[in-house]
């Protein structure tokens, strides 16, 4: 099968799974986030949850969910920025904060729709005052189970990932970068079809070993409406990472820490093998928060 048609069956087969995420209401949607969150508080993990603001403007029920998680700004729509402008992009930032603000969120972190990034981008990023960026796409083993199959070498090179990515965090200017772990829960689940929680766990639990391993600093990115697919996953890899004396911090947190951090100082608090943070991008609550998205709205 030719690339464009392979793409086309993809992104049919990904509409057939949408009404399985979601819901005409938002109960389905707002379920499964309810049960992430409170997975990450049982393990006292505060999670980095970046929201596409017209979602949440739409929703404003998430801010009492995500109590006690940090917020980050996924778009003001789930659009590709990086055709538009710099002055325009920051113009829709700005008003992205302001509805954060509205429904009495604060939030100082911006994460790219689609992860798609360019220079201008970061450029916006900074000029709309945020401390930090996690858009930049990161290639991490899960093990030689699932790292050897094709449509893993297909779906990182979809994100322009051929070989080994940065591991750390990088400042661009004023700017924190943090990296996001690649494969995603998408990749696994649905472009993979894992669906197994044993071997979802096995893909996790091996990204957990390879951050203590490498000492980096893994973002791993579950979006919430796959919960019930990677529940058991995530707490193994918590535990894991909990048990191995691992930084777990939302992505303020560390962007903090590196911004502060000084010359020759270990790169984690109290000599941690590793930092891991739990992010889960809110893109759409309900089915109609996709057409909505389909509309331009
Ligand atoms: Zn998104």
């Amino acid at each position: 099968m030719g690339a464009k048609s392979k793409t086309a069956c993809q992104r049919i087969r990904r509409a057939f799974l949408l009404p399985s995420r979601y819901g005409f209401s938002s109960t389905k949607f707002l379920g499964n986030l309810e049960r992430m969150v409170a997975l990450l508080k049982r393990h006292e993990v505060v999670g980095t949850f970046p929201i596409t603001a017209k979602v949440l403007e739409w929703h404003p029920e998430l801010a009492g969910i995500l109590d006690g998680m940090e917020v980050a700004v996924h778009g003001l729509r789930h659009r590709n920025l990086t055709g538009l402008e710099t002055n325009r992009q920051i113009a829709m930032m700005k008003e992205a904060i302001g509805i954060f603000r509205s429904v009495g969120l604060q939030t100082n972190g911006f994460r790219a729709p689609y992860l798609r990034w360019s220079d201008s981008m970061m450029e916006a990023v900074s000029g709309a005052g945020f401390l930090y960026d996690s858009s930049v796409p990161s290639g991490w083993s899960c093990g030689s189970e699932f790292d050897s199959l094709a449509e893993m070498t297909e779906a990182l090179r979809s994100y322009g990932i051929g070989g080994t990515a940065n591991k750390l965090p990088t400042m661009r200017s004023r700017l924190v970068e943090m990296p996001v772990a690649i494969p995603d829960d998408e990749i696994l689940i649905d472009r993979l079809g894992i669906t197994n929680p044993e071997q979802l766990s096995r893909a996790l639990t091996a990204m957990t070993a390879a951050a203590i391993q490498s000492g980096g600093h893994l973002v791993l990115q579950l979006h919430p409406e796959r919960f019930n697919f990677f529940e058991k996953a995530l707490d193994e890899a918590l535990k894991r990472a909990l048990g191995e004396g691992a930084w777990v911090a939302p992505l303020g947190e560390v962007a903090m820490w590196w911004l502060k951090k000084r010359p020759g100082e270990h790169n984690w608090p109290q000599e941690a093998p590793c930092a891991l943070t739990v992010s889960g991008d809110i893109d759409a609550v309900t089915l109609g928060d996709f057409i909505a998205r389909r509309l331009g709205r």
